[in-house]
């Protein structure tokens, strides 16, 4: 026994994250602070120990410094809709650490994103994954994870890469079966809920959820103190996620008229967040090959639909839908949020402070603060310049632990 406490031990004080000091870039410490030029950021225990300017933190003796000079630093990423689904994770309890690593680095980490909510997977196998970047064997950002979602039918666009992969994702259909399997999910450790309010069938027919049906899956969500996602996809499938008190629309839906000021207002009366994934819209548009005036003007609706949200002051989570698509840049998303009228502030708190404030807690909290785990972003250049640096990334760190560095 005393062995394995001895083992236990060092092996504790080998996975800790070393201290270190990030020296000499611009810092953001949240989305409303002034920037610190000449910014030292000092990392202990895996949380921030002192940030400020270079001449009033005084650092201890064996830090490691690492000079950020010209670079810009933020608070570490959310992607606040991926899905753990591209065919390199599914197998993630058998896969080769090394195989993982540059998998998670190309989807995630080479992006800045410290945290993902996977809002519909196979849910052993994210589990599995999760588990193994916890334990530090493999290198990843931290996973929130819907786990399996709740449709009344399968989505047609999803029926034949489950059937391939050999993954059953039974349909809910009655009230009382959505309280069991919310039950089930939350007994197995999942971050949320994930509702398709509508389910896209075949000839642009939709499987809508029935609001009772909503009302109960929320019910049983919320009395666990799980945030609730909903794929709308129509009108109706809106108006059922609404009634129904969602949380969160896992996308804009240009399938659904224009969002008038009333619309938007009744959604931050719900307090219901919005997560744009405008790249889908193109990349789903070009996939079913709609000619270009057609698309063009299909993008533009959903840009609309953001405008409106955002102007009636919506709360925005960024997320990109990756897992679904395989488009990992999220240059194209910050672009077409700066058409939709964001500007690098708003983007930089759907990034961190908006869904830390929701999904977050005391230590993830989307700031760089003392005492808030040092998830952090270098930059190569200045955001507020040119909001597409939000995606040229030179290094991320999680809980005080490079888990990319540009090479
Ligand atoms: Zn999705």
């Amino acid at each position: 026994m005393r062995f394995l406490a001895l083992l236990v031990m060092l092996f504790a004080t080998r996975a800790a994250a070393a201290d270190l000091a990030l020296v000499g870039a611009t810092l953001f410490p949240n989305p409303e602070a002034e920037p610190v030029r000449d910014a030292v950021v000092w990392v202990k225990d895996g949380r921030i120990a002192a940030i400020g300017a270079r001449d009033q933190v005084t650092l201890p003796e064996g830090v490691e410094v690492i000079d950020y000079t010209g670079k810009f630093i933020t608070a570490g990423f959310w992607n606040s809709h991926v899905h753990i689904f591209t065919p390199d994770l599914l197998h993630a309890r058998d896969t080769p650490v090394e195989q993982l690593d540059a998998s998670l680095e190309a989807i995630f980490t080479r992006w800045g994103f410290t945290t993902v909510f996977d809002v519909a997977s196979d849910v052993d196998n994210t589990l599995a994954l999760r588990d193994r970047i916890e334990r530090g064997e493999v290198s990843g950002p931290r996973i929130l994870t819907v786990g399996q979602p709740f449709w009344v039918k399968t989505p047609i666009y999803v029926v034949d890469y489950l059937h391939a992969h050999g993954i059953e994702i039974p349909p809910v259909t009655t009230p009382e079966e959505a309280t069991a399997r919310v039950a089930s999910l939350a007994g197995r450790g999942v971050n949320g809920i994930k509702l398709f309010t509508g389910s896209v069938q075949g000839r642009g027919a939709v499987a809508n959820m029935d609001v009772e049906l909503v009302r109960a899956a929320t019910a049983e969500a919320h009395r666990r103190k799980l945030p609730v996602f909903s794929h709308p996809q129509n009108t109706e499938g809106l108006e059922a996620a609404v009634e129904g008190g969602v949380d969160v629309l896992a996308h804009t839906a240009p399938q659904s008229p224009a969002w008038t000021p009333e619309f938007v207002a009744r959604l931050n009366e719900a307090r219901v967040a919005l997560i744009p994934t405008l790249t889908l819209f193109r990349v789903e548009g070009e996939r079913g090959e709609l000619p270009p005036e057609i698309l063009q003007r299909w993008i533009e609706h959903a840009l609309s639909q953001v405008r409106a949200f955002h102007e009636g002051g919506g709360d925005l989570l960024f997320g990109t839908d990756v897992g679904y698509i395989d488009q990992f840049d999220t240059a194209e998303e910050f672009e077409l949020l700066a058409r939709a009228g964001l500007d690098f502030r708003a983007m930089l708190t759907s990034l961190t402070t908006a869904p830390a404030g929701r999904f977050g807690d005391a230590v993830h909290t989307g700031r760089i603060e003392p005492g808030s785990a040092a998830d952090l972003v270098v930059l190569d250049d200045d955001p507020r310049e040119d909001v597409t640096a939000l995606a040229r990334v030179r290094a991320t760190v999680r809980g005080g632990k490079f888990i990319y560095r540009a090479r």
